[in-house]
C-alpha cells in the first residue's frame, strides 16, 4: 500500500489520502494537491530507478494510487525524447527536442491521464463514468476503461472530427454528440451524470489529472540528463529552458510544473523551465486574458477554429495558476492561426519525418514564432510536446448507429444550462437501457469480464453481488430481467440460489444463465433442472456468443 497526503493549496489543510474529495473540508477550496514523502522517494529512486521499465509508472512513489492491484497500464509514458535534426539546423537552434507523445497506446499524451484516472476509478469501485471531451481524452479513457471493465459515456461536441468519434465508439463507449460548444458539452455531460447518479470525471479538478501529467516532467528531466549530462554537478538530471505545449484546458503544463517543482525539491534538477502555453487564435481565452492583465479569463463563447481538439472556450482554474507561474518564472502565452498550425504540421513531416495532428502542430508553429521573435535564444534547450496523432478507424466497421445526439439551444451558453424539460428529456432518452441484468459471481475478475461484455453492448443496467446470499437479497429488492449465476459461491451456492428463486413467485420466471468453471456431473445437471436457460463454460466463450445468448433469452 502506498501512502500519500492531500493538501489544500489555499489553506494548507492536509490529510492522509483515503478517498477522493471534491473540495477542501476546511475552506471549500477546489485546488487539492497530492504530497508525498519526497526524501524516501529520492532514496528509492537512486537505488532502483535505473532498473525499472521506462513507463510513467517507474515514478510510482509519486503517483497517487494506493494499491498496485488496481493499476491499469498499457505501457503509457516512457515516450522518446529526441533532437530534431533538420529543424534545429534550419532554425539555428541546436537544442530543440521533441517529446514524442504520439507513441502512447492511443496516440496522445492523454494516455498518462487515462492510466492513472481509470486506475483510481477502479480503486474507488466505480464501474460506470461520464466525461466530456474534445476528442483525445475520450479516446484514451475509452481504451483504458475497456481494459478495466468500466462503462464510459463520452460526450463530444459535434465538431470533433468523425475519425476521433469513431475511435471512441470502437472501444465500446457510448458516444453522445452534442451540437454546441465544448463548454456546453461539459454542462450537458455533468447534468447527465448528476441525473443518473454516475461518476463524472472532473478534469483538472481531479488529482489524477495533474499528477499523471507531471510524469512528463520526470521523464524529460531524466532523459535530458542522459542526453546532455546534468546541468550542474550536484544534480543528476536536467530541466530544459523551455517547455512548449499547445493547450486547451491547460492540464499538461499545470502537471508539468508540479513535476519540476517536485524534482527541484528532491534535488534532481537545479531549476524549472519556462512554460510556453500555446492556443489557436480562434479560441485563445488564456492568451487574451494574459495580454490584458486579467486574473480570470473571459470565456470564448463560439470558438472559430478547425482545430477542435484544443477548443476549450472557458479555461478553468488552470489559467490563474499558469498566469502566476509565468509572471513569476518567465514564460509566455502564445497564439497561432489555424493556417500557421497546418503549415507547421507540414514542415515537421517534411523536415523531420514527424507526422502529427493539428493540435500538436500548434506548439511547433509557436516555436517558429518564438525563434523568429528572439524569445527562444540560440543556446536554449527547448522541449516541444508532440502531443498527439489521430488514428484512422475503418468507417464500415461500426455501421450507422454508433452515436447519439443532443441539441443545445444556442442561447444556453450565456446563462447556466437551463433545467428545462427538453434537455432532461433528451438526456433521459440517451440512456435507453430498459433491461436489468444481475451478476452473481464470487470471482471479481469474472465479474469484470461479464460486466465488460455487457457494457460494450451498451443497453443493460448491471447489478453485481459476490456471494449467493447478498445476490439473492439484491434480486429480491430489484428483480432483474436476467440473472447470470455462478455455481460455486461462498455463503450460498448457485444451486441454493436457484432453489430460492424457484420458491419465490415474483422471481421464479426470471431467466437464468449459469456460468460455470467446469463441466457439470449429470447429478448436478439434474439439480439445475428446467429453470436454467443456458450453461456457459468460463474461459471458453466469446463475448459475441454470450451476447447472442443473452439477447435470445431476453427476447
Ligand atoms: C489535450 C490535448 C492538448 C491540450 O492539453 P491540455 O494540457 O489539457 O490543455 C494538446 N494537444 C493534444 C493532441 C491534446 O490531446
Ligand atoms: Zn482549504
Amino acid at each position: 500500500m502506498q501512502k500519500f497526503f492531500i493538501e489544500c493549496v489555499r489553506c494548507g489543510w492536509r490529510e492522509p489520502y483515503q478517498k477522493p474529495r471534491p473540495a477542501c473540508p476546511e475552506c471549500g477550496g477546489e485546488w487539492l494537491d497530492a504530497r508525498y514523502d519526497y526524501e524516501a522517494a529520492r532514496l528509492k529512486w537512486d537505488a532502483e530507478l535505473s532498473k525499472r521499465p521506462f513507463t510513467m509508472w517507474r515514478y510510482r512513489e509519486l503517483l497517487p494510487l494506493r494499491d498496485d492491484a488496481n493499476l491499469i497500464t498499457m505501457g503509457e509514458g516512457g515516450t522518446p525524447l529526441y533532437p530534431t535534426t533538420n529543424l534545429g539546423m534550419m532554425l539555428g537552434r541546436p537544442h530543440i527536442y521533441v517529446k514524442d507523445e504520439r507513441q502512447g497506446p492511443t496516440g496522445s499524451f492523454k494516455d498518462r491521464q487515462a492510466s492513472l484516472a481509470i486506475s483510481a476509478m477502479k480503486e474507488n469501485g466505480i464501474t460506470e463514468a461520464v466525461l466530456a471531451s474534445t476528442g483525445n481524452v475520450a479516446i484514451s479513457y475509452s481504451a483504458y476503461s475497456a481494459h478495466a471493465g468500466i462503462k464510459l459515456w463520452a460526450f463530444l461536441t459535434s465538431a470533433v472530427p468523425a475519425e476521433k468519434m469513431r475511435e471512441v465508439a470502437l472501444y465500446g463507449s457510448e458516444v453522445v454528440k452534442v451540437t454546441g460548444t465544448y463548454d456546453q458539452t461539459k454542462q450537458v455531460a455533468a447534468e447527465f451524470a448528476r441525473h443518473k447518479g454516475l461518476h463524472y470525471d472532473r478534469g483538472i479538478r481531479s488529482i489524477a489529472v495533474k499528477e499523471s501529467m507531471k510524469t512528463l516532467a520526470f521523464e524529460i528531466a531524466e532523459q535530458l540528463g542522459q542526453l546532455l549530462g546534468p546541468e550542474d554537478q550536484d544534480v543528476p538530471w536536467r530541466a530544459p529552458d523551455w517547455y512548449i505545449q499547445s493547450v486547451s484546458g491547460g492540464m499538461g503544463p499545470v502537471g508539468v510544473w508540479k513535476g519540476f517543482e517536485e524534482l527541484q525539491l528532491m534535488g534532481l534538477v537545479a531549476h524549472k523551465p519556462k512554460l510556453a502555453c500555446v492556443q489557436v487564435e480562434g479560441c485563445a481565452p488564456m492568451v487574451h486574458a494574459f495580454r490584458a492583465g486579467l486574473e480570470e479569463a473571459e470565456p470564448v463563447l463560439s470558438p472559430q477554429t478547425l482545430i477542435t481538439t484544443i477548443a476549450t472556450g472557458r479555461p478553468g482554474p488552470a489559467y490563474p495558476f499558469l498566469r502566476r507561474v509565468i509572471l513569476e518564472n518567465g514564460g509566455t502565452f502564445e497564439m497561432v492561426s489555424d493556417e500557421e498550425a497546418f503549415r507547421a504540421m507540414h514542415v515537421m513531416a517534411k523536415m523531420d519525418g514527424i507526422s502529427m495532428e493539428p493540435a500538436a502542430a500548434v506548439a511547433f508553429a509557436a516555436l517558429f514564432k518564438m525563434v523568429s521573435q528572439g524569445i527562444v535564444k540560440p543556446d536554449d534547450v527547448v522541449v516541444v510536446n508532440c502531443s498527439g496523432h489521430t488514428f484512422p478507424v475503418e468507417k464500415f466497421l461500426l455501421g450507422d448507429d454508433w452515436a447519439r445526439s443532443v441539441e443545445v439551444a444556442a442561447e444556453a451558453e450565456a446563462a447556466p444550462l437551463p433545467r428545462e424539460e427538453g434537455l432532461l428529456a433528451s438526456l433521459e432518452r440517451l440512456d435507453r437501457r430498459v433491461q436489468r441484468i444481475a451478476i452473481l459471481e464470487d470471482n471479481p475478475e469474472a465479474v469484470r469480464l461479464l460486466r465488460r461484455v455487457l457494457q460494450a453492448h451498451g443497453e443493460y443496467q448491471i447489478d453485481e453481488a459476490y456471494d449467493g446470499q447478498s445476490g439473492l437479497e439484491m434480486v429480491r429488492q430489484t428483480p432483474p430481467d436476467l440473472i447470470l449465476l455462478d455455481l460455486m459461491m461462498p455463503k450460498m451456492d448457485g444451486f441454493e440460489v436457484l432453489e430460492a428463486l424457484k420458491a419465490d413467485e415474483r422471481l421464479q420466471d426470471i431467466p437464468v444463465i449459469v456460468v460455470t468453471a467446469r463441466t457439470l456431473t449429470s447429478h448436478e445437471r439434474k439439480r439445475l433442472g428446467g429453470h436454467v436457460h443456458l450453461l456457459l463454460q468460463k474461459g471458453s466463450f466469446l463475448s459475441d456468443d454470450l451476447l447472442e445468448d443473452i439477447v435470445s433469452v431476453l427476447e
